[in-house]
């Protein structure tokens, strides 16, 4: 049986589809590993696989914002992470003995362990694949690239303490590119990836691999709304009151605003609508009948393979770029505003629309016949050569 080991980071949109993939290969009797967070832990375990903690990980006073637009800042993180893991991890992994490490795209210490170690890697992409062809549709300008070739020397002059440790990295790009045979597990489908034909082999396109949910959300004769914006963003109450104005005259609705918030915030609600922190989301998109997000990866599609389509309201780039492809495949309209009147017309026209419900079933039958967890338990134990 072979002995795998996952890196991921403190994200449940990065975690979500891997728990599946764990529940795949534990079932056939591989003992997986899982290098990840203690708000993690439990769902980790649950999936079949061994907890390792990295909250010993020193991420120092790493501000998100700028890690996420500055090259250097990132860097700087993923050095000082993987080294105040270094002496512990490397000690774990020659006991271990892996025979793969599948790293999430942006653990970038777990792709640094099997550098150093000369363990197979899998990379494990929540997100679409990248290259310049997909660019074009999540809207990377030859001005952010500019900026960040600009950076590379400055950040590649941060990499000695990792050489000094025996990482066999050159330079900044050794650690962001991914080796271009390296096998990358992409839970999409190749109908909702953009340009997935210019993608090599290595890619596996396996869909969503989705963790089991409740029974579908009870419905009534109304259709059913859900409004969330995933995990990551704090958002204030005046969205999710934009849309019980917009919507509860004449659908119900389900609100997830987000962990740590309180749905007693939103005041007395109108019959029909019901707010949570958080919801089972699988649960819920079961029943639904069109769901304003955010366009999480995850989120759109979760979503799209259960043939629900969607009302768009990303925020940052990533995002932009999920819900641009889903409304430039007719699934999907744009949500221009916040204001109730922009959601109502929004609402109204999605659900009034055979074409977009005929497109996100067209989709949800690309994501549901992609392979799956399995599929994806395939490519890394092929891999591992196990
Ligand atoms: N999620 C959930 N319940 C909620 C809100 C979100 O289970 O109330 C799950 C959702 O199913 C998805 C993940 O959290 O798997 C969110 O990931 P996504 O990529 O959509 O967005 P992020 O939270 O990373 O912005």
């Amino acid at each position: 049986m072979a002995r795998i080991v996952f890196f991921n980071i403190p994200a449940h949109g990065h975690t979500n589809p891997t728990l599946a993939v764990v529940r795949a290969l534990t079932a056939q009797g591989h003992e997986v590993i899982y290098y990840s967070f203690e708000p993690f832990r439990a769902a980790i375990e649950a999936a079949g696989a061994r907890f390792i903690s990295c909250d010993r990980a020193d991420a120092g006073d790493a501000d998100g914002g700028q890690v996420a637009r500055d090259l250097v800042a990132s860097i700087a993180l993923i050095v000082r992470v993987t080294l105040s893991m270094d002496e512990a991890v490397t000690r774990e992994l020659e006991a271990l003995k892996p025979d793969v490490i599948v790293a999430d795209s942006v653990a970038f210490w777990g792709k640094l362990f099997a550098l150093k170690l000369g363990v197979p890697l899998v990379s494990s992409c929540t997100t679409f694949a990248f290259n310049r062809h997909s660019a074009k549709i999540m809207k990377s300008s030859a001005g952010d690239l500019l900026g960040m070739l600009w950076k590379l020397p400055r950040a590649g002059r941060l990499l000695k303490p990792l050489r000094d440790k025996g990482y066999p990295v050159k330079g900044a790009l050794d650690i962001l590119q991914n080796d271009p045979a390296l096998p990358t597990v992409v839970y999409t489908s190749t109908a909702f990836q953009p340009a997935a034909d210019t993608f090599p082999d290595n890619f596996h396109f396996v869909g969503p691999c989705l963790r089991p949910s409740g029974e579908p959300w009870p419905k009534g004769e109304r259709p059913l709304v859900y409004a969330s914006v995933g995990t990551v963003l704090k958002e204030g109450t005046a969205f999710f009151r934009a849309c019980v104005e917009a919507l509860s005259d004449t659908c119900d609705l389900v609100l997830s605003l987000g962990e740590g918030a309180d749905p007693a915030s939103l005041g007395a609600l109108p019959a029909g609508v019901r707010a949570f922190a958080r919801v089972d989301q699988l649960a819920v998109l079961r029943s639904a009948d069109a769901f304003i997000t955010h366009c999480g990866m995850n989120s759109a599609s979760e979503a799209l393979y259960y043939g629900v389509p969607l009302i768009t309201r990303p925020l940052t780039p990533e995002e932009t770029g999920v819900a641009n492809r889903a409304i430039q495949l007719g699934a999907a309209l744009p949500l221009p505003s916040d204001d109730p009147q922009a959601i109502r017309d929004a609402a109204t026209a999605l659900l009034a629309s055979p074409a977009h419900r005929a497109a996100a079933r067209d989709l949800s039958h690309s994501l549901r016949s992609a392979g799956g967890p399995e599929a994806a338990a395939r490519v890394i134990l092929r891999a591992g050569n196990c």
